[in-house]
């Protein structure tokens, strides 16, 4: 059975390994010179900087999927767990940092507000229950509206409370608003606001909190690498520069692929790994793509998007932390900004990443690298990033002297790129620019998300964050692993 892989992303890694590993002639085909799109490296002569994720959660599920491959991650990468996770800077200069140990989280909690330490406890025990009911029903395909009846589902609907927001569910725990933002600012992994992400999400930060944040030597990109050097131990056929046009769909059916170089090769099974909401409109004719239409893509929810900064360095701020966030004076206003009025945000909230605190490999001796995503509107707003480019540097450099304390930073950038909104949509042909994928509301979720077995033409699966379970590499990897064992179970192993 020959199975076509667009893009060698981490969802389409995943779905690849475990196919080649089962027996499958599979070929993956990447637009890129590279492995891993947002999950690839940016390397320069002398620094190295992830392109997207940083924070490896859940890595026990890349884990498994190395198994079932009769392999060990740890062969591979360097896996490091990161004391602190992260810290939060406020407005007010004051700092939280939580880590893996307990009693220090309460302790940091109960310097705002002493009976917000006891809420950590009962945070933890009301999201443990919730994640062993909602985490059967996110590792599972969902192939028709039924599967919404089956029993991981019905199992998790005491847990869902759909109408209360992250930000609400958290207030059940903590009283102080600096606590709660340090126990919502994770929507914005799925690149929703607090209060409006639907409040289930407080399984993220107990999935921290309960398996810590992990970072990986030479950065998370290496966890691309590794997939990919298993694919090929495995006899995949990893084909780079190879960007394809279209899928060539006939009687409602896949059949193969044409390339952009005029080239088009059969095969039984197409797994799409490429960004869904920008494939789905570029890669699909509109009249074959059935409820997917331009108006229907136009009119979906999507994630906002980043402004991204990497710095090379030739100094290393080492009382910076590996992670660290920086909020806004006012963060209501800044996820409006970002959300609904889709406008550029003058005192962003904004993450920046220190790794070389941690990991030496990345910059010279002495010298070092610094990650910096700003939350930003996503392209179905009217912001002009051609001229907004130098404005949003300038803004974000202002934050990071003030909010971080690295006034001279300035004078010590060796190295610098950027990314806006229109670099993801034309270099990473993620749609609408919206990097963390269509947003996580309900009812794009489950059997509402684009389905892992396509639900439009045959012979064709899913897989990414644009797809079912949602964006983040744990859910990435896991629509991998659904896709390849519903190949499995379609075709037989
Ligand atoms: C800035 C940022 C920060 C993030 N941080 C985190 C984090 O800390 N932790 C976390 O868990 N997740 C994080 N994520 C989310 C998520 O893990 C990554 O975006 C992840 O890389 C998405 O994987 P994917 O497989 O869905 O798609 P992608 O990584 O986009 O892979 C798709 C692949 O398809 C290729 N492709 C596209 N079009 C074609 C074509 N026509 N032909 C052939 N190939 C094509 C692309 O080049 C790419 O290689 C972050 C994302 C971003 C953007």
């Amino acid at each position: 059975m020959k199975i076509g892989v667009i893009g060698a992303g981490p969802g389409s890694l995943a779905a690849a390994d475990l196919l080649v590993n089962a027996g499958y002639d599979v070929s993956v085909f990447e637009k890129e010179g590279v492995v891993g799109g947002r999950n690839a490296s940016i390397r320069t002569g002398e620094y190295t900087f992830d392109v997207g994720p940083t924070f490896l959660m859940m890595d026990f599920i890349l884990r498994e999927i190395f198994e079932e491959c009769d392999r060990d991650l740890d062969d591979y990468v360097d896996v490091v767990p990161l004391d602190p996770y992260y810290q939060l800077i406020y407005s007010d200069g004051s700092k939280l940092k939580l880590g893996p140990d307990r009693g220090e989280v309460k302790e940091s909690l109960s310097g705002f507000n002493p009976a917000d330490a006891d809420g950590f406890d009962s945070f933890f025990s009301d999201n443990e229950k919730k994640l062993n009911r909602a985490l059967p029903a996110l590792q599972r395909g969902y192939y028709k509206y039924s599967d919404l009846l089956s029993r991981e589902v019905l199992n998790m609907l005491p847990v869902l409370r759909p109408f209360t927001s992250l930000w609400d569910e958290l207030g059940k725990h903590y009283s102080e608003d600096r606590v709660k933002i340090g126990f919502t600012f994770q929507s914005k992994y799925l690149g929703m606001s607090p209060y409006n992400c639907p409040s289930m999400f407080s399984i993220i930060p107990f999935i921290e909190h309960k398996w810590g944040i992990k970072h990986v030597t030479g950065g998370l990109n290496q966890l691309a690498v590794a997939m990919a050097d298993l694919f090929e131990e495995l006899g995949g056929d990893l084909q780079l520069n190879r960007p394809v046009r279209e899928i060539e769909i006939e009687s409602g059916k896949a059949r193969g692929l044409k390339f952009e170089d005029g080239t088009v090769e059969e095969f039984d099974g197409i797994v799409m790994g490429s960004d869904f909401a920008w494939s789905i409109k570029n890669l699909v004719p509109e009249k074959k793509r059935g409820k997917y239409s331009d108006a229907k893509m136009d009119g979906m929810n999507y994630s906002c998007s980043t402004f991204m900064l990497y710095l090379g360095l030739d100094k290393l701020y080492d009382d910076l932390e590996h992670h660290n966030v920086l909020i806004s004076e006012d963060y209501r206003r800044n996820f409006k900004e970002v959300e609904t009025d889709k406008v550029f945000p003058q005192d962003p909230s904004l993450y920046v990443q220190n790794p070389s605190v941690t990991d030496a490999t990345l910059a010279p001796e002495g010298n070092s690298t610094l990650y910096v995503l700003v939350p930003v509107p996503n392209l179905k707003g009217e912001v002009d990033w051609e001229e907004g480019r130098e404005y949003y540097r300038e803004l974000t450099l202002g934050r990071l002297k003030e909010g971080a304390g690295l006034g001279d930073l300035e004078d010590h950038i060796d190295y610098e790129k950027i990314i806006t909104p229109e670099d993801w949509k034309e270099d990473f042909n993620v749609g609408y620019g919206a990097t963390f994928n269509l947003a996580h509301n309900l009812t794009q979720m489950l059997a509402f998300r684009p389905r892992n077995k396509f639900e439009v033409f045959d012979r064709a699966w899913l897989v990414g964050g644009g797809t079912n379970p949602g964006s983040g590499l744990p859910t990435i990897y896991e629509s991998g692993r659904i896709a390849a064992h519903n190949i499995m179970d379609t075709f037989g192993e």
